[in-house]
């Protein structure tokens, strides 16, 4: 279980929340600028909240007055916002990226899900957005984390892409359930991918 308790003073509000993730699929859904992408950093640990606290399972990432988890030691994987893969590399180097080793059989099952295993020996100029999209998801799967987090991940796709990408997600998430915790601000994907949704407005929860 993932355990969130942030306060932290943005520039225009203050931010303060605090929520639960289980084996589940929690929406965090809000207008932009409500401090969404700020709570995933948190739990990233690419930024630190004034205080509070953040545990998965046994582990704390975050505590007041305690030095903070480094983001390496946390085993989380996040696919940001824009989910850029590294030009330079191959499909098959970006997956490998932050991998223990380059052997692509740990991770045949979900190159199977998504359907990139063609793709391996491409780079990303010559892959669509709905397949870079993919890699990038199974970039942040390949570490086997612990938590997943999702900042808009499909949000810069085609509708049909959108909705065959919400359906592989959803499997993943049936053959390994850990705590994810998603951003999207389409209320269709929101009630369709979510066990549970949180709505976010200024930095708080607020009731649906
Ligand atoms: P969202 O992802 O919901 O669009 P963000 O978390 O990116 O929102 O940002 C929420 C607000 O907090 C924005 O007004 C942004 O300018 C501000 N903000 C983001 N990061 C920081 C920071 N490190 N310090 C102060 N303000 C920040
Ligand atoms: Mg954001």
């Amino acid at each position: 279980m993932l355990e969130v308790h942030i306060q932290k003073k943005l520039t225009h509000f203050t931010l303060d929340v605090q929520f639960v993730v289980r084996d589940e699929i929690v929406v965090l859904f809000g207008p932009s600028g409500s401090g969404k992408t700020t709570v995933l950093n948190s739990v990233a640990g690419l930024v630190h909240p004034d205080s509070g606290r953040i545990q998965l399972h046994d582990m704390v990432f975050f505590a007041t007055g305690q030095k903070p988890m480094p983001t390496r030691k946390r085993k989380v994987g996040y696919l940001f916002q824009d989910y850029a893969l590294f030009p330079h590399m191959s499909v098959k180097e970006n997956i490998g990226y932050g991998m223990q080793s380059n052997d692509m059989s740990d991770v045949q099952a979900i190159l199977d899900v998504l359907g990139i295993q063609h793709l391996l020996t491409a780079y990303p100029h010559e892959i669509s957005g709905g397949e870079k999209q993919r890699v990038a998801l199974a970039r942040a799967l390949a570490t086997k984390p612990d938590v997943l987090l999702l900042d808009e991940p499909l949000s810069a796709l085609d509708e049909a892409t959108r909705l065959r990408c919400q359906d592989e997600l959803l499997e993943l998430h049936r053959m390994w359930k850990i705590p994810i915790l998603l951003v999207t601000h389409d209320t269709a994907e929101a009630a369709k991918l979510s066990d549970r949704i949180l709505s976010i407005d200024r930095g708080v929860l607020t009731p649906l």
